[in-house]
């Protein structure tokens, strides 16, 4: 069964480490994080853009393929499944479609507009028992035209949007989606430092945890992030790995043009991407 983030992330923030959320595009994928979650006995956030959940024809398809492999794979891990990156409407459809979280970035409008459109959202989330996150300081991208730094949020309107009930904080420190640009500065452990301090308790949220050194992602643990966003290494290693089985000719001997047999090495290499993420994050055994 789904379960809401809330437990797991307050147990991460005060044990210490972080949980990855590995965004999801297909059953390849889905079925990759959730079998290395059980293996490892870690807990696990499957998170849904809204572009993905279009691409898999809709959020009800995408909640009744979770719950199918949770049963049907016997997953005992907490899993939560989560919309990532979420428009208000957004929000509200994911509710109605059965995810047991949400995300509603609203980091894009006026500080005040944030806070009600916030606020509604997380009086929805309580009554149905469903864990919220909030951003502050929007989270940019190479493909945004962001190069070298990224975006650092206010720590005083963090403490505000944290203040409204949320159940986790993503805050811009520097972080970029996608991957980072040879010329990035690096975290802003300062901005990560006074947020910390004024939100005390809330679990933080990393986005954009593909490049970043892991160094700093252990630092980031030690200074509140409980969250780590992971979607483009994925992407990149399936990439890969599928790239390599066709340009060895292996698509063309014998059956191996069988979508089982094509898509395997790919399906592999998301396992040990989100299994070293895993063992990076400080998850495993914490299920
Ligand atoms: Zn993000």
């Amino acid at each position: 069964m789904l379960v809401s983030a809330e437990d797991m992330l307050k147990k991460a923030k005060a044990g210490h480490y972080a949980v990855g959320q590995f965004n999801i595009n297909n059953l390849e994928w889905t079925k990759a994080i959730l079998m290395t979650a059980q293996e490892l006995n870690s807990p696990v956030i499957l998170g849904v853009s809204e572009g993905a959940g279009k691409y898999m024809t809709g959020y009800k398809t995408v909640v009744g393929m979770v719950n199918g492999m949770l049963e049907e794979m016997n997953i005992t891990v907490p899993v939560a499944l989560h919309l990532d990156h979420g428009s208000y409407d957004g929000c509200l459809k994911c509710i109605e479609a059965g995810f047991s979280s949400i995300m509603f970035d609203g980091s894009h409008y006026p500080i005040d507009e944030n806070v009600a459109k916030t606020t509604e959202l997380v009086k929805i989330a309580k009554e149905k028992g469903l864990s919220i996150e909030a951003e502050v300081g929007a989270i940019g991208g190479e493909e945004d035209g962001v190069i070298g730094k990224g975006e650092c949020a206010d720590p005083k309107e963090c403490k505000a949007i944290a203040d409204l009930g949320v159940t986790m904080l993503a805050a811009g420190i520097g972080n970029i989606h996608g991957k980072y640009p040879d010329n990035w500065e690096g975290l802003s452990f300062e901005t990560l430092e006074a947020i910390q301090q004024l939100t005390g308790e809330m679990p933080l949220v990393l986005h954009g945890g593909t490049g970043i050194p892991a160094d700093m992602i252990k630092k980031a643990i030690t200074l509140g992030v409980a969250k780590i966003n992971v979607n483009t290494e994925c992407q990149l290693s399936f990439a890969e790995a599928t790239r390599k089985y066709i340009e060895d000719g292996k698509d063309l001997q014998g059956k191996g043009f069988d979508p089982r047999k094509l898509l395997a090495p790919g399906f592999e290499a998301i396992k040990a991407t989100v299994k070293e993420k895993m063992e990076l994050f400080g998850s495993v055994g914490k299920a």
